[in-house]
């Protein structure tokens, strides 16, 4: 029987699956449950449309809508040594990786890319809370230092996305030395006098709030994302009171003088042009595309003035010759 558990079965399976309406046409928002159908809910940056919820966004996402029409280039993060200590609970770390990497289609936690920004050269990080809950491992650590480097290179500002449960566990004491690591990547920045601008993102925690996320020039929150370095729950039940509403949100730090400014994710972009341009000291950006080059543009200048005037405006100029003399 076991041929047919394991090969016919699956088959089988595999045939019919296939036949199925996709069930990701849909999405619910946790928040206010509305069904949000998942083009409107792109379009919309995957902001709830009803209740102005920020869902969560993959690094390759937020590039395509930052970036100038969606173009970057990845910025190369040098391998770290693969599972150092041979870290097991219920799974094996490389199990965990593997796992992580199918679900996503990335290769690890945090994506560096280079590009222009409403015509602004800059260098981005953003971190992926999907691919283990974004922590921070010997990869995150070398994609920062990696992209403060390419920002020293180019002279470009760094912009960098936080999204993380905190450090990686599975790579125990490893992963906390990436908070002076990536301490030292900031300071490369500073030194080279370069902005460096973080946008915490649901959830920031841990040791990555410890660190490079808490070290921007300037600290712009999506909006009621939690940013803490020991969760409520956690403090909460070791002081044993209630915390006040919205306790380590994103409205509540921008309250107490943690951040900057907590600014919606659909004018995110926007913002963040004008800040940097700001930082750079460049005029402001230009708003709008500018027009696709006409025909009249597309003729090289040696060629006579004749030629390049379209045929039928022609006419009218010597109507307006004729005009002059009449008068
Ligand atoms: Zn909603």
């Amino acid at each position: 029987m076991n041929w047919i558990s394991n090969y016919v079965r699956p088959k089988i399976n595999s045939l019919f699956s296939r036949r199925e309406v996709p069930e990701n046409l849909w999405t619910k928002c946790p928040e206010c449950g509305t069904m949000l159908f998942h083009r409107e809910l792109k379009d919309n940056l995957n902001v709830c449309t009803s209740c102005d919820h920020h869902m969560p966004v993959t690094p390759r996402e937020r590039f395509a809508d930052l970036f100038d029409g969606g173009i970057f280039t990845e910025v190369a993060v040098p391998e770290p040594v693969q599972d150092p200590l041979h870290f097991r609970d219920q799974k094996k770390y490389p199990d965990r990786m593997k796992a992580a990497q199918k679900a996503t289609g990335e290769k690890e936690a945090m994506l560096v890319a280079e590009g222009e920004m409403g015509r602004t050269p800059i260098v981005a990080a953003a971190q992926d809370f999907t691919f283990m809950g974004g922590s921070m491992g010997m990869y995150v650590g070398n994609a920062i230092i990696a992209a403060a480097e390419r920002a020293v290179e180019l002279k470009r500002p760094l912009i960098l996305f936080s999204a993380a449960g905190g450090a990686r566990m599975q790579e125990g004491i490893l992963s906390l030395m990436q908070m002076p690591r990536t301490t030292v990547a900031v300071e490369m920045l500073r030194e080279a006098g370069l902005p460096y601008i973080v946008v915490l993102t649901h959830p920031t925690t841990g040791g990555v709030t410890a660190s490079y996320a808490m070290l921007g020039d300037i600290h712009i929150a999506e909006p009621n994302a939690l940013i803490c370095f020991a969760g409520p729950r956690v403090i909460e039940q070791t002081i044993r009171e209630k915390l006040p509403e919205g306790f380590q949100r994103a409205e509540y730090l921008l309250d107490h003088g943690m951040l900057d400014r907590v600014t919606d994710r659909r004018k995110m972009r926007e913002e963040l042009v004008t800040i940097t341009r700001m930082l750079l000291g460049l005029p402001p950006a230009v708003m709008g595309e500018l027009p696709s080059p006409s025909d009249a543009e597309l003729i090289p200048a040696d060629v006579p003035a004749e030629a390049k005037a379209p045929a039928e405006p022609a006419p009218k100029a010597d109507e307006a010759k004729k005009a002059n003399k009449a008068r």
